[in-house]
């Protein structure tokens, strides 16, 4: 096998490599409730002082990036019990 056919090879399985790790990424984020479906799922949750969380029913919730800190998209966290509630997004996420 010639050295440019190896290389062909290489790369192409480098490419296939990206594509199903940032449709993986792009499919676990999506995985997620909205803000929309967790009240749905969680009417108790839905306060006048805004989001509690379900399992502790704390109202002290934490946000982080998904990807990285300064990531658009963003998954809430109960700063209590430490339970992933729900994703926001600003821009095209959602
Ligand atoms: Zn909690």
């Amino acid at each position: 096998m010639s050295t440019e056919a190896i290389i062909g090879i290489v790369s192409m399985a480098i490419v296939a490599g990206i594509v199903l790790f940032v449709r993986f990424y792009r499919d676990r984020w999506a995985s997620w409730p909205t803000l929309d479906e967790y009240w749905r799922e969680h009417p108790e949750c839905k306060s006048a002082g805004g989001v509690k969380c379900y399992r502790c029913s704390s109202a002290d919730l934490a946000q982080r990036g998904w990807a990285r800190n300064s990531d658009a998209r963003r998954i809430h966290i109960c700063n209590q019990c430490s339970t992933p509630l729900y994703r926001t997004a600003i821009g095209d996420w959602s």
